[in-house]
């Protein structure tokens, strides 16, 4: 029963990680040590940031609540680091003991990092003998192979099968070598049982109905492994703490995709986000019947807005608090749910505002010309990141090609989620025009949101065009640079040249929405050809842009406060 004993050791690495943490980060320099000073400079990469959020309207029981959702989260941690790697508890502790400043700066990179890989350089390793990151994570028994665990697969019966490429098992191998599936519930029985133990204590502490059904439903999942329940819960949830903790992202399964990982985002509702999105959302069907685009290609009638919710982080950790942070998330990937309940946007408004301080703010001072970066704003830059997700939901999606019925997503194959995410964008800063225009929202917007888009088009290039964001950006900037309504100046800063920014965003709304009604693969495909490209301008400034830091790494102050 090794498991068992496992599960006790990583109850204390709960305890221990929770505390490490902060110490960690201010891990000594001391000059002459080359490969500390190296490795704490790629972890600086990740600029250290304060994240808090404001409580001041949660009553004595509800702050207590929260404070036992906090520790239900660190437990998110332990299971995280579990999971990724089976040697990654005895890596901490070793790391944990050695007091050099090498050992200071491992330990540092390894809480950011989640395992001795660093994310940002291809999981290239940072500890010495460590083997390559395993692809299989430690979802899947050690020494197997994916080809072995396919055929095994294969052979199942469909509810054997059901339960091997499930979320919440994990494969091991049983006494006579045989492949099984292990339930979340029994791999992970100890620390489950204690998380469990901290959300009841929160469901006892709230007064908010919503909130302590998800609670005790969640802690109920933990034991049962049926997530069902409580993921209709979670989409149920209607209150001042909105808690996301369990496995739910699948990535960190490299073999399938098949097994979720822990996390948890423990936040607090932004309450003038979430009633600006409230005022957006009544405009939605007038921005529809203005789309610059054929009115036949129009949609009547919008369907049921898929609901949103803007929220400040209290605590991250697990799956959802390594490497890059997330800004915001859809859940749950349950089909089940999904056909039922829908799914929920989480928008994390202090994450974002810890990104546009450390990164953008400082990308804009080596991106535009010094008159132009007081045009730079959070709240320019935030509107536009909800108007972005309205927008998916605007614009063609069920259409008619030749006759035959079918939708954008099918038409346009590999194209189309670059191609959607530049019509988020593009068509997000000409809505906002739109209510701009008519008197919705503030004129000083109008200002500050072209410039505040141009400088952020740089911090999604920094990460590459191979994923959707980046190579959508590139569409745009390119686009907008031809039409001249952004332009380069002599030293090499870009601008936003007022005069002509709005007909370009408009005719790229236009073209992109179109090629969507159309379902042209082929002018998805030249777009992208011809503009999802970094051209030398764009590449000299981006490499200018290598002391900026890539992202935050938050230190919790507000949950910290609340635990102590
Ligand atoms: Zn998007």
């Amino acid at each position: 029963m090794g498991r068992v004993s496992m599960a006790v050791a990583s109850a204390s690495l709960v305890l221990a990680l929770a505390g490490c943490r902060a110490q960690a980060a201010e891990a000594p320099a001391q000059a002459g040590d080359r490969a500390a000073i190296d490795l704490q400079q790629k972890t600086a990469r990740f600029a250290v940031t304060d994240l808090s959020a404001d409580l001041s309207a949660l009553p004595a029981n509800e702050r207590e609540a929260l404070a036992h959702m906090v520790r239900a989260a660190q437990v998110m941690d332990a299971l995280f680091l579990e999971q990724v790697w089976s040697g990654n508890e005895t890596t901490f502790h070793l790391l944990a003991k050695d007091d050099s400043p090498l050992g200071r700066a491992r330990l540092h990179a390894f809480l950011v990092n989640k395992g001795p890989w660093s994310r940002l350089d291809h999981n290239e390793p940072f500890v010495a003998g460590v083997p390559d990151k395993p692809a299989s994570a430690n979802f899947y028994p050690a020494g197997s192979t994916k080809a072995e665990v396919e055929k095994w697969i294969a052979s199942l019966s469909p509810a054997d099968k059901e339960r091997a490429t499930g979320f919440f098992t994990t494969i091991r191998r049983g006494p006579d070598g045989k492949l099984m599936a292990v339930p979340y519930s029994t791999e992970y029985q100890g620390e489950l049982a204690l998380a469990a133990h901290h959300l009841r204590a929160a469901a006892a502490a709230t007064r908010q109905p919503t909130l302590k059904a998800f609670l005790e439903s969640r802690a109920a999942a933990f034991v049962s492994n049926d997530y069902y329940d409580s993921d209709v819960k979670w989409m149920e949830l209607d209150a001042t703490i909105e808690p996301t903790i369990g496995p739910y992202e699948v990535y960190e399964d490299e073999w399938f995709n098949y097994k979720a990982a822990f996390e948890a985002f423990i936040t607090v509702k932004d309450q003038t986000e979430s009633d600006k999105l409230k005022k957006f959302a009544g405009s939605l069907q007038e921005i529809e019947n203005n789309l610059p685009i054929d009115p036949g290609y129009r949609n009547k009638r919008l369907g049921a807005l898929a609901p949103i919710a803007v929220v400040n982080t209290v605590y991250s950790s697990g799956d959802g608090n390594r490497g890059v942070q997330t800004a915001a998330f859809n859940l749950p990937n349950d089909e089940r749910v999904i056909r039922e309940k829908g799914s929920k946007r989480v928008m994390l408004k202090n994450n974002q505002q810890a990104k546009f301080d450390q990164v953008l703010t400082p990308i804009s001072k080596v991106a535009l010309a010094a008159s132009d970066q007081g045009s730079i704003a959070f709240e320019a830059f935030f509107t536009h990141i909800l108007m972005h997700e309205l927008m998916h939901g605007l614009g063609p999606h069920d259409i008619v090609v030749g006759g035959r019925t079918t939708t954008v997503r099918q038409e346009l194959k590999e194209t189309y989620s670059a191609i959607e995410e530049a019509k988020a964008d593009i068509s997000g800063l000409f809505a906002l025009q739109f209510l701009i225009d008519k008197g919705q929202l503030d004129k000083g917007l109008e200002k500050t949101m072209y410039t505040t888009f141009l400088a952020s088009a740089f911090r999604s290039l920094r990460f590459g065009i191979n994923e959707a964001h980046g190579r959508g950006q590139a569409i745009q900037l390119n686009y907008l640079l031809d039409r001249g309504g952004f332009k380069v100046n002599a030293d090499g800063t870009f601008a936003v040249d007022s005069a002509k920014i709005r007909d370009a965003v408009t005719s790229l709304t236009r073209e992109i929405m179109t090629l969507q009604a159309e379902g042209s693969y082929a002018k998805a495909k030249a777009m992208i050809d011809t503009l999802g490209v970094i051209r030398p301008q764009t590449k000299a400034l981006l490499d200018k842009l290598t002391s900026v830091p890539v992202d935050i790494e938050p230190r919790f102050v507000t949950a910290l406060d609340l635990v102590k």
